[in-house]
């Protein structure tokens, strides 16, 4: 049968939990094809020449994960500075925070030459090649110039600009024609697939047939909107886990006497961590009854250090918490607690289910799972409200949650006041609502349905096989 063969920036072992929800949810369908998972190995090589790499291949159970060294240069230019430093602000609306240095291309196309030079000898006939996000935009049209001719999908995991903002970066006449050598192109939500056509249409007059085919450079593309899910059983078991319980039970004994909201995201300018801490203030301000009562838990993951704007963002959130807790903090009472440092994924379901307000608010992101993971990890007898941007992918989704404009402090300040009095018949009724839609669009139907519109025959030989093996462990585990 076909094999799966997923091409990302990183690869990561999927037979290990800390791999998190994506890595786990891929592992499944390259397990059962006995998969090939294909990305960069994370090592710099100081002295390695651009362009080149070595290839390490390690066997992980039945997958296995072949990845690629690269040097200084190539590092500094496809992934510190045209990806991180072009793409993903430009991608998430920040024109402001883009460097348009004309050296940066050079490097990101030099490493999606490497990877496509090296993952072609390793592909059989039958392969079917899915590669991932905005490293790797090129590497399609990479592996087509070199001879490839399997079936290939691309998936976009942060927002697609609308084209105005997309027409701005040099080369995106080159990024749109690049991905036309897919044969399927995945987006977060219905907004980017509009983005991304209404700029096929306009930039290069691509023909619509029908639901989801557009023509152009002489290729029919099949794009999509297949918004991601969490694994909800997998995050469930996280949840009955030894630490998510302990750490549930030191959260809700510490904060007894308060009302706890929390935030968990990595420290990025797109996910409106400064805004937040600016509406938090707002609430105490506007609702004198939430002070020495609510409480904001601000995870900040550290997150692309050695880049300018992230040192930026780091300072500013400091000095906002600091400026709150020294004008309303009490002795015994610390209305912001931000801490800058990773918890562990087994933790979070702990946390999430003590915190009354899960406070969800980038000004931009292509889905964010921390919203699904929050509302999947509450007690349905007394749930927790989501209160979420209206900026996110999946805002489009989880339309019972407070949807809220993270721009418009007052206004998110109201929603979180609404979501600390909101009765429990109600928080009852919208969590109902959004847990059945975060299990409806889980991480498998995402995978299901995009391998489904790569190539229908394969994608049930996936469904089967997952399902074997799964009922197998179940037996085994019996
Ligand atoms: N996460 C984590 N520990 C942290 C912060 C985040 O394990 O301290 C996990 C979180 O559970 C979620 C993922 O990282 O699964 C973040 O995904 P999301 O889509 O919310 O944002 P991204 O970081 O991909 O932009």
């Amino acid at each position: 049968m076909s094999r799966l063969v997923v091409v990302s920036n990183r690869v990561a072992d999927p037979r290990k939990p800390a791999a998190g929800g994506l890595a786990v949810a891929l592992g499944e369908a390259l397990q059962a094809t006995g998969g090939l998972w294909f990305g960069w190995s994370g090592a710099i090589v100081e002295d390695g020449t651009p362009g080149e790499g070595e290839l390490h291949l390690q066997q992980a159970g039945p997958v296995t994960l072949a990845t690629v060294d690269l040097c200084r240069e190539d590092h500094d230019t496809y992934y510190a500075g045209y990806s991180n430093g072009v793409l993903w602000p430009v991608f998430h609306y920040r024109l402001d925070l883009a460097d348009f240095d004309g050296h940066y291309v050079d490097g990101y196309r030099r490493v999606n030459q490497l990877f496509a030079r090296r993952l072609l000898p390793l592909l059989r006939p039958d392969d079917i090649v899915w590669v991932h996000d905005y490293h790797l935009i090129p590497l399609a049209s990479e592996l087509r110039a070199a001879g490839c001719c399997q079936r290939i999908g691309f998936f976009l995991h942060i927002p697609m600009p609308p084209p105005p903002i997309f027409a701005a970066i040099p080369h995106h006449e080159w990024l749109i024609r690049s991905l036309f050598a897919c044969d399927v192109v995945g987006f977060q939500s219905r907004t980017d697939l509009g983005h991304f056509a209404g700029h096929a249409i306009a930039a290069a007059a691509a023909t619509p047939v029908g639901d989801h085919g557009l023509d152009a450079y002489g290729r029919r593309l099949h794009a999509q909107a297949f918004p991601i899910g969490i694994d909800v059983d997998e995050f469930d078991r996280l949840g009955r886990g030894r630490e998510a319980r302990e750490t549930y039970v030191t959260t809700r004994d510490e904060y007894a006497r308060r009302r706890l909201l929390i935030g968990v995201d990595r420290l990025d300018y797109s996910k409106g961590i400064p805004q937040r801490i600016r509406t938090f203030r707002e609430l105490l301000t506007r609702y004198p009854e939430n002070r020495n009562s609510a409480t904001l838990i601000q995870i900040a993951s550290p997150s692309r250090e050695s880049v300018e704007a992230y040192a930026d963002i780091r300072i500013e959130l400091e000095r906002l918490c600091g400026a709150v807790n020294g004008d309303f903090g009490e002795l015994d009472w610390m209305p912001v607690r931000y801490i800058h440092r990773t918890v562990a994924r087994r933790r979070l379901p702990g946390l999430y289910r003590a915190a009354r307000v899960g406070v969800i608010t980038p000004l931009r992101d292509g889905m964010n799972l921390v919203a699904k993971e929050y509302v999947a990890a509450q007690q349905a007898s007394d749930p927790g409200v989501l209160v979420l941007s209206q900026f996110t992918g999946a805002a489009e989704q989880l339309e019972e949650a407070l949807l809220v404009n993270p721009y418009d402090t007052r206004g998110t300040a109201d929603a979180l006041q609404q979501a600390l009095a909101m009765p429990l018949a109600e928080r009852r009724a919208r969590h109902d609502a959004l847990l059945r839609r975060i299990r409806e669009h889980d991480v498998h139907r995402w995978y299901a349905d995009f391998l489904g519109a790569l190539d229908g025959a394969f994608a049930d030989q996936v469904r089967q096989l997952t399902l074997e093996r799964r009922q197998r462990r179940a037996v085994a585990g019996a």
